[in-house]
């Protein structure tokens, strides 16, 4: 069951609960090793059968610091006697007693280092060369596990962005505005939705080719990027168009926002391909926002669709906000 699970959160639930099943302890560490900060991210914690919070721990501080740098199990049966010959110093978490026997095996996958497994006991001789043995071989399937959750959620990942840009495809960007209506809906939140288009593009793409076209395109989500929030989606909507969704932004915070990108976009620098500068194009967005013009996700889209051709006609280079469409 431990290999056919693909979620990591329940993978770990998984991995503690046939842990706990096999050993008797009087607590449990399942923890996963953050290669960027090296720390240990302590995601299952339970100390005489009370949970505690995730909590990152510096992984070159504590007993867990010897399976880290040797990647090696390791059984302690009194802390007491053994911790000055080990020359380790104990993180205490949990209860925040020093236990006295303490069990750990890596979890290896190509021999990385990918986290740990440990139970600690506050009485000493807990744990012995048998428990280490069922431990290591929990810790083989755990680690594989991990693996291919990981390879999923990755694909899974990758299958929601577009290739170019790492936005969000046109698919995955709909079902973001949908959650987000509904939400915005049941919240009596607002919502705003900007739709970009880049102006002149196929002008563009014909002067300087489609190498610098394609740079335009990552330079204009590099703008939008450095403008909206984490809880703000940028969609590629098809072609040189994007999408936008605001969450809890008023017409005027996303009036803000499009302008600022308009901005950013011409002062980002763009080079032709013998590396010389050139001008970058500008770009059209139209606004439309929920519960202002309407309290449709669809509706949504046409309103700020219309704003952007409002904005084309007028000269482009500007953002225009849409106009409620007329009472059926
Ligand atoms: P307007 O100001 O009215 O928006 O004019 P435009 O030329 O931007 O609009 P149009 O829709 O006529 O042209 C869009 C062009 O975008 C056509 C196509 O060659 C180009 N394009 C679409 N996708 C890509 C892409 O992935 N890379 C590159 N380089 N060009 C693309
Ligand atoms: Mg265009
Ligand atoms: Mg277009």
């Amino acid at each position: 069951s431990i290999t056919s699970t693909l979620k990591i959160e329940d993978l770990l639930e998984l991995i503690f609960a046939q842990l706990s099943k096999v050993i008797a302890s009087d607590a449990y560490f399942v923890a996963l090793y953050l290669p960027e900060t090296h720390e240990l991210d302590i995601r299952i914690l339970i100390d005489q059968g009370k949970r505690y919070p995730p909590t990152q721990v510096d992984a070159n501080q504590g007993i867990s610091s010897w399976i880290v740098k040797h990647k090696k199990p390791l059984l302690v049966h009194d802390l007491r006697k053994e911790l000055e010959s080990l020359s380790l110093k104990p993180i205490l978490v949990g209860e925040k007693r020093l236990s006295r026997s303490w069990l750990g095996v890596p979890l290896l996958a190509d021999e990385e280092l990918i986290g740990l497994l440990a139970v600690t006991n506050y009485a000493s001789n807990a744990f012995n060369d048998a428990d280490q043995l069922l431990m290591e071989q929990i810790s083989q399937q755990a680690a594989l596990a991990i693996q291919n959750a990981r390879h999923y959620e990755e694909v899974n990942k990758q299958a929601k962005l577009d290739s170019l840009t790492g936005v969000s495809n046109h698919k995955h960007f709909i079902e973001i505005l949908y959650q987000e209506t509904e939400n915005s809906l049941t919240n009596m939140i607002p919502l705003s939705l900007i739709m970009l288009d880049i102006d002149h593009f196929k002008i563009y793409n014909d002067t300087y080719g489609h190498v610098v076209g394609d740079e335009v395109l990552r330079l204009t989500v590099q703008a939008i990027r450095s403008h909206i929030k984490k809880t703000d989606t940028v969609g590629r909507w098809g072609g040189e168009e994007f999408g936008i969704v605001l969450p809890n932004a008023t017409i005027t915070q996303a009036n803000m926002v499009a302008n600022r990108i308009r901005r950013t976009l011409s002062e980002l620098p763009l080079f032709d391909v013998e590396g010389q500068t050139i001008p970058k194009p500008t770009i059209s967005q139209g606004i439309a926002t929920i519960p202002d013009h309407t309290t449709d996700a669809d509706e949504l889209v046409i309103i700020a669709d219309r704003a952007l051709y409002r904005a084309k006609e007028r000269g482009r280079d500007q953002v225009a906000v849409g106009i409620p469409s007329p009472e059926k």
